[in-house]
């Protein structure tokens, strides 16, 4: 076989694509990972604060932007349960850490992830440094363009997560390869992220660098956490939920979710001055901080034309989609890495 002929190529060495390698590694076929980073799991790497928020305890599908039924199915296949017991057969335990945010499970520290996947991904050929740019299918082999060479390959997971955080290596390539097999693309936009502000609320740079626990109503959920003002708007973990479930319009802020609530004297001046309506304070972001500051991409692949069975196409045969690229977005607190081991795990079982 030619040294660029390979059985399986992943795209994207992230949580997706490493879980995938990690469980073809026992097999004889060819394998081969390619990323545009000089290593891998860099964003394992500054997750959770380097700790890693790998899964929540309260895993449920009312907990994704996605088709419901289809992450309903898949992880029924693998769920947090799984994810911890795989963790734990390979001396890596979790713990439960739930300041911030509900049954949340953190590592020790992030590199110890990135290792365990070094060490289940041995057999496996990683080409680092390598950036993905076209994909063509012809004569039964998927051709991958590079910026360094042509790869070859009979099958091909794309595994190259959502458009955030471009400094760590994220691409719009996969959303490219699928529209080029014929696949739709739900919308895209940036989520888990900050709001700016509009003039209405510009009373928020005074309280610059205060968190208050708040209730957000937004489309038709209710998201409860932490708030906090900033120079330019609004952001901690309840925002970053609420961005998940904004599309345009307005939301509510009960800045009094619970009568322990307790609001700090600066707080109190600036509502009373502005006669604020702190029990169901309305606004209308001007928009958000954009995918440089995202922790992920809301929309992607729509999972209608993906077998929930197998992760592949349903149009193309031997093309798989795994991980944040495809239209499954989670709140913040660990439900995205568990998507994308949960999608890596049934596309890789479903190989072997
Ligand atoms: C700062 C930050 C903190 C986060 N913290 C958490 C957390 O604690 N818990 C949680 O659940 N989620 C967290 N997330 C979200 C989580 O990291 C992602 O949802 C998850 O990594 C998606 O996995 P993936 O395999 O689909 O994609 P990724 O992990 O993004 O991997 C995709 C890989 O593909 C590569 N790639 C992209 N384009 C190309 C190309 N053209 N050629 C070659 N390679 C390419 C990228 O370099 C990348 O390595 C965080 C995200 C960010 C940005």
């Amino acid at each position: 076989m030619n040294k660029d002929q390979y059985d399986i190529v992943i795209i994207g060495a992230g949580a997706s694509g490493l879980m995938c390698a990690s469980l073809l590694n026992q097999t004889s076929l060819k394998i081969c990972v390619i990323d545009c980073n000089s290593k891998i799991g860099e964003k394992i790497k500054v997750s959770g604060g380097a700790k890693c928020n790998i899964t929540n305890k309260y895993l449920e599908s009312s907990k994704f932007l996605a088709e419901q039924e289809f992450i309903k199915s898949c992880f029924k296949e693998f769920d947090n349960n799984d994810l911890l017991k795989f963790l734990a057969s390979n001396n890596l335990h979790p713990h439960l850490k739930e300041k911030i945010v509900k049954g949340t499970y953190f590592c020790n520290s992030s590199s110890e992830v990135i290792s365990l996947f070094k060490k289940l991904t041995n057999k496996i050929h990683f080409r680092l440094n390598t950036k993905v740019e076209d994909v063509n299918y012809c004569e039964n082999n998927f051709v991958i363009k590079t910026n360094n060479y042509n790869i070859k390959s009979k099958k091909l997971i794309v595994a190259s997560g959502g458009k955030s955080f471009p400094n760590l290596g994220a691409s719009d390539i996969g959303f490219k390869i699928a529209e080029d097999f014929g696949h739709i693309i739900a919308r895209l936009d940036p989520a888990l992220v900050g709001f700016t502000v509009q003039k209405d609320q510009f009373w928020f740079k005074e309280l610059s660098g205060l968190s208050l626990p708040v209730k957000i109503k937004v489309d038709n959920k209710e998201v409860v956490g932490d708030m906090l003002f900033t120079h330019k708007g609004c952001s901690g973990p309840a925002i970053l939920t609420t961005s998940l479930y904004w599309q345009k319009g307005k939301f509510y802020i009960d800045f009094l979710p619970n009568k322990n609530t307790y609001l700090p004297k600066r707080f109190k001046r600036a509502t009373k001055e502005l006669d604020i309506d702190i029990r169901k304070y309305e606004m209308a972001p001007a928009g958000n901080y954009g995918y440089t500051k995202a922790e992920v991409t809301k929309g992607g692949v729509s999972t209608d034309e993906i077998n929930v069975n197998t992760m592949e196409s349903k149009l193309q045969k031997d093309l798989y989609f795994i991980g944040e690229v495809l239209d499954v977005t989670g709140e913040l607190g660990g439900y995205n890495f568990q998507w994308a081991f949960t999608s890596g795990y049934i596309c890789a079982k479903y190989i072997l």
